[in-house]
């Protein structure tokens, strides 16, 4: 294959993004995934009100609103001893609502929009980098001929949080307080709060939470997570902490139909709360959950991947009027990405180590927040 100036791997929310960015600088773009879009992605759907405003950023704010999309409008938030708190989500500065939006749909949507800004996409399973001399030169990867060997200038990994290229960049992984699985399955016939999201801290998931997404009059998103150093210390799969979690009183009561479970899959998170973690090496930046970026309270990560691709769009763009592919230069999406993202992480990581260890503490701190919105508002910052 002829060299390419930029080659993404990965066509999800943040490779897509960084491929429209990339597009509406001018530049030669090759997007890889495994999969062709539409394609499912284990997720609680929610997609915050930043990523609406992204979205519009990128010019495709049309393209969005002619969408049917389910509007979220507030959170509440339930404390292990049932204490609820409610709060209404704010609006973005140009009118974004958040949503919750099947993954299936919003990332084709992108993905789509991605090839229509003039992205080139390839269907093949990238195996590794190709590295020479410490620098990443380009991609082997396995396409229906066969594997191929594809040059480019740079390589941005948004391969996800099982990503090829981050694995040979950095084998040594962050510990597993970093990390969180989580199990998503979508439930018709429940009752929801509509346009609400619920998040339950419930005692047998902390450090955790299950939710219940709505996704329409009696259908939701719904899953837990659990973060993966105490997910290991306890003798449940995930699939059973959900059964247990749907047994309890509040929640049969809320079950109307046969309470099966639709589409249940599990997957793992990559905390962006260990802030020594490299993004940048010689010729490649990792993206999104490739690059460890995941809101350590929350989970969400759609934000602060398209946020990264927005930033390493930038820097490719300076790298490649520089013709300069070093990790010197591209250093600088390394300290954007900090700038931009390290003090809310700060904080959630904070919340999440020091609060969500105590139910006790977080009925208090609850019941406390219904009179205290600041405090409430630190909680639920990146929701
Ligand atoms: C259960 C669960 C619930 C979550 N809920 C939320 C939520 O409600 N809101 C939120 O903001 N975040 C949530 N997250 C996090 C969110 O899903 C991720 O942060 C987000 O998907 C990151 O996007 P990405 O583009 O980096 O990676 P992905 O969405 O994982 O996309 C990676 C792409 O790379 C492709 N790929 C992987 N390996 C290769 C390869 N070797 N070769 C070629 N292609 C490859 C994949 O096919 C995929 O299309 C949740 C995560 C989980 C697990």
């Amino acid at each position: 294959m002829k060299q390419r100036e930029i080659v993404i791997v990965g066509a999800g929310p943040v490779g897509s993004t960084a491929a429209i960015a990339l597009r509406q600088l001018g530049h030669d773009v090759l997007l890889i995934d495994r999969q062709t879009f539409p394609r499912d992605k284990s997720c609680g759907d929610g997609i915050p009100v930043g990523v609406t405003e992204i979205v519009y950023d990128l010019g495709l704010k049309e393209v969005f609103d002619q969408e049917d999309f389910y509007p979220i409008d507030g959170v509440c938030l339930v404390s292990p001893a049932g204490h609820i708190y409610e709060s209404k989500m704010k609006r973005g500065k140009q009118g974004g609502q958040a949503h919750v939006i099947p993954r299936v749909q919003f990332d084709a949507l992108l993905q789509e929009q991605a090839v229509r800004a003039g992205a080139e996409f390839f269907q093949a399973r990238v195996k590794e980098p190709i590295v020479e001399s410490g620098q990443v030169r380009g991609v082997k990867a396995q396409g229906a001929d066969g594997l191929l060997v594809i040059p480019a200038r740079l390589v941005l990994a948004a391969d996800g949080a099982t990503s090829v290229i981050s694995r040979a960049l950095q084998p040594q992984r962050p510990p597993d307080v970093h990390r969180a699985v989580a199990l998503r399955a979508y439930m018709e016939e429940l009752e929801v709060r509509p346009h609400q999201v619920e998040f339950f801290l419930h005692r047998g998931i902390l450090p955790g939470y299950a939710w219940i997404f709505p996704m329409g009059a009696q259908k939701a998103n719904i899953g837990l997570g659990m973060r993966l150093d105490k997910f290991r210390q306890q003798q449940l799969s995930l699939e059973q902490l959900l059964e247990k979690f749907l047994a309890l009183p509040f929640m049969k009561e809320r079950i109307r139909g046969d309470g099966r479970l639709q589409d249940v899959a599990t997957w793992q998170l990559n905390f962006g709360s260990y802030k020594r973690l490299p993004r940048a090496f010689d010729g490649a930046l990792l993206l999104g959950d490739a690059g460890w970026l995941i809101d350590p309270l929350t989970g969400g990560g759609i934000e602060n991947g398209m946020t990264s691709a927005l930033l390493a769009a930038q820097t490719a763009h300076r790298a490649l009027q520089q013709g300069d592919f070093s990790r010197r230069m591209l250093h600088e999406y390394e300290r954007a990405c900090q700038a931009a993202m390290w003090p809310v992480m700060r904080r959630s990581y904070f919340v999440q180590r020091w609060l969500l260890r105590y139910p006790w503490l977080l009925d208090g701190l609850i019941k406390y927040a219904r009179n205290h919105p600041r405090l409430a508002e630190l909680l639920l910052a990146k929701l």
